[in-house]
């Protein structure tokens, strides 16, 4: 509790406890991750699970799925903190809050065994440095987490407007699936357009050119949407690899209008030449 405090986190309904420790209130206190909504995320994390590599510190987050591993009344509630800590990573991710890491020491109990014993913490230390959540792959609940590193705008995630335009869970799952296997053409033609455009990324829509750097400064800097010309469901079953040409750079106002009622509409013609800026 006294960690988070110090990260700036908000701990007044847990201090609030009406037994004799704050600190033990146990609707807090087990937690593995805690919320500072809009600001920041803070996650409890295993010294023995991060992984020292090339690129730094960093935890590779596989969501468990403990009821599978262990039957028993402890399993429910380990279910819902493993859930509760990939809901934080993933709203960390979408809105690039920034990640405090209390990195915790000890004798992690085994949630497989079949009379596990509970975890010992031998020690509790708050990492000065921030981390980030620099992968996630809405699919599967899995992410990464690196150290040192700031929040990336997902600049190639606007999945929440092509996904409406889907109706059904199964075309759904297909195109979350399929998007999952694009996320790379999609960085690339970020990369392309950047380069195509003196560093800038500019709305394709005709009469739009919205360029977020121009507008909104430094926050706007590598940001922009991407849109997917080709419908899914014209594209074979087995998968075409996506061209950078099936993709385009678009602004958020125009990826709205292009999707708005369920559709995807062509760029041309979406502004009226008679409504563009110049
Ligand atoms: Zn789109
Ligand atoms: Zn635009």
């Amino acid at each position: 509790m006294d960690l988070l405090n110090e990260a700036g986190f908000e701990i007044g309904p847990w201090k609030n406890y009406k037994g004799n420790r704050p600190a033990a209130n146990p609707k807090y206190c087990y937690n593995w991750s805690f919320e500072q909504p809009g600001e920041a995320v803070a996650v409890c994390l295993w010294h023995r699970s991060l992984k020292q590599g090339k690129g730094g510190v960093s935890f590779r987050r596989k969501p468990r799925g403990f009821a599978a591993l262990r039957k028993g009344p402890g399993a429910n509630v380990w279910n819902r903190r493993d859930a509760d800590f990939g809901k934080n990573l993933e709203l960390a991710y979408r809105q690039q809050l920034p990640i405090r890491v209390i990195v915790v020491d000890g004798e992690q109990r085994n949630p497989a065994d079949l009379k596990p014993k509970a975890s010992i913490v031998k020690a509790r230390l708050l990492d000065p440095v921030g981390w980030a959540v620099t992968e996630y792959d809405y699919a599967t609940g899995e992410c990464l987490l690196e150290r040192g590193k700031t929040p990336v705008l997902p600049a190639v995630d606007s999945s929440d407007l092509e996904l409406a335009w889907f109706e059904g869970e199964k075309s759904k799952r297909a195109f979350i699936y399929h998007r999952r296997r694009e996320a790379k053409a999609r960085r690339e033609k970020i990369q392309e357009a950047l380069r195509a455009n003196g560093g800038k990324l500019i709305c394709e829509v005709q009469n739009c050119g919205f360029d977020f750097a121009e507008r909104y400064g430094t926050l706007g800097e590598g940001y922009a949407q991407v849109h997917h010309l080709l419908p899914l469901s014209k594209s074979p079953k087995n998968g075409r690899e996506t061209k950078l040409k099936d993709l385009a750079i678009v602004c958020a106002n125009c990826h709205v209008m292009i999707h708005a009622g369920g559709k995807c509409r062509a760029l041309d013609g979406l502004i009226a030449a008679s409504k563009g800026r110049e």
